[in-house]
């Protein structure tokens, strides 16, 4: 092996990136991360990892690693709406410690943090871990290799695979020729990380969605929060300009949730951004001398918020299926490729129907969420897709991603 050539080429050390070259550093393969930031910024991103996800997280070895570095359990979930008195929604919190054994509920940690952590674990593993890179060439098939410039200086490097975990706009995934499918933007989605929020608790999240507007929150700790809100397509200019982290945080005032005013009266703590939620999937997240994971194989709707956990199930597959290939031999990706197939359709029809629920506004939207509520009340099979999400997309019988479940669950 000259110096230059590697067992695996990472491209991007974000989340995916840095996870699955640790784990393959820990086995004890030669790897490379080049990742193109030279710091990890606040880009409103995931902090929320389901508890599917935490299991993934300890199945490649990582969890105590993010516990280390201010990983932070939520505890309880309260649904609000503008058809339910606060008092009743407050009366009963979903358990988010009781979805999985031995989950203590939903896991939080900062998105930099959470990446700066990862990049120095595969480091501390015996990756090499370069950054700012900038890529300029990269090849697929039989003889793969990326090209890029650190530090001044311009170098090649060869593997027998990339791994492409670079992120939503991905090169690699360009390079290999692979499609992305986007289904429509549903609504804009707006976050905002805020200090000082009082008297909210750190171990509980809310959603809700009052007039014109839906929310979600996130306790980080410490009065620190991570909010999220929803809005018409037709309202694309709604935050912008120099006053729009102010007008965000004035939507938050709902009389369905009284303690949004902690989070109203609260100061912005990172940028506010705004992206159109949508879904996104390959059909087959490989190809000669190339495997994607994460965002670049093809993101969820974040309504659900479940980027995280796909990335990390991507890098226990992928690794699974590395360290089974014989040095020499060519990796057979295709049960990685099956299984992401039906985990992204089912998220996908998972998210649709929360959007449609949480983020359609108007009368007719507001007479279907209170229908929805006074019926999943009595007949909990119509809250399957949250099960879904919290508790894993092959944890519910296929019955329930069909048109007809879909239909039941938003008729009225
Ligand atoms: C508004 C919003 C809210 C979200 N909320 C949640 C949530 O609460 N929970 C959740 O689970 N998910 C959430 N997500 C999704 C989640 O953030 C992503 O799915 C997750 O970050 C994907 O990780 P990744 O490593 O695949 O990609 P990324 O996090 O995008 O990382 C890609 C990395 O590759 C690097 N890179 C890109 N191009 C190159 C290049 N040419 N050369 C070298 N490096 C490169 C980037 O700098 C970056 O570090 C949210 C997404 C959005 C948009």
């Amino acid at each position: 092996m000259t110096k230059d050539s590697y067992d695996l080429i990472v491209v991007g050390g974000g989340i995916g990136g840095s996870a699955l070259a640790t784990v393959m550093a820990r086995a004890g393969k030669r790897v490379i991360v080049l990742e193109a930031q030279d710091a990890f910024q606040d880009r409103v991103r995931g902090e929320w990892i389901a508890p599917w996800g935490v299991i993934e997280t300890r199945r490649v070895g990582l969890y105590d690693t993010l516990m280390a570095a201010g990983g932070h359990h939520l505890k309880r979930h309260i649904t609000y709406d503008e058809s339910i008195a606060p008092q009743e929604a407050e009366a009963a919190p979903l358990p988010l410690d009781m979805i999985l054994p031995d989950v203590p509920g939903p896991l939080c940690i900062r998105h930099p943090v959470h990446c700066e952590t990862l990049f120095t674990e595969a480091g501390k593993a015996g990756a090499e871990t370069l950054r700012p890179v900038n890529v300029t060439k990269i090849v697929t098939g039989d003889a793969p290799s990326v090209s890029f410039t650190h530090n001044g200086a311009e170098r090649t490097v060869h593997a027998p695979l990339i791994v492409g975990a670079d992120g939503r706009m991905s090169p690699v995934r360009e390079a290999a020729g692979i499609t992305l499918h986007q289904d429509k933007p549903h609504h804009w989605f707006a976050g905002l990380l805020v200090d000082g929020v009082e008297n909210w608790s750190d171990d509980v999240q809310a959603i809700g969605t009052e007039g014109d507007f839906g929310f979600l929150a996130f306790p980080q700790g410490n009065g620190r929060v991570r909010v999220y809100g929803g809005y018409a397509l037709e309202e694309r200019s709604r935050f912008a300009g120099p006053e729009g982290a102010k007008r965000f945080l004035e939507a938050f005032r709902m009389r369905s949730s009284p303690n949004n005013e902690a989070i109203a009266n609260g100061t912005p703590a990172g940028p506010l951004f705004s992206y159109f939620n949508n879904d996104s999937w390959t059909d087959q997240p490989f190809a000669k001398g190339v495997v994607l994971v994460g965002d670049a194989a093809g993101w969820n709707d974040p309504i659900i918020g479940l980027g995280l956990s796909i990335t990390y199930r991507d890098v226990r597959t992928v690794t699974d299926i590395l360290k089974a290939t014989d040095d020499f031999a060519t990796p057979d990706f295709i049960a990685y490729a099956e299984e992401r197939a039906e985990r992204m359709r089912r998220l996908r029809f998972a998210a649709g129907i929360t959007s449609a629920l949480d983020m359609e506004f108007g009368e007719q939207a507001r007479a279907r969420r209170e229908s929805y509520h006074r019926r999943a009340a009595a007949d909990p099979m119509l809250k399957m897709h949250g099960v879904a999400v919290m508790a894993g997309p092959e944890n519910v019988p296929p019955d329930f991603f069909t048109d007809a479940h879909r239909q039941r669950v938003l008729a009225g």
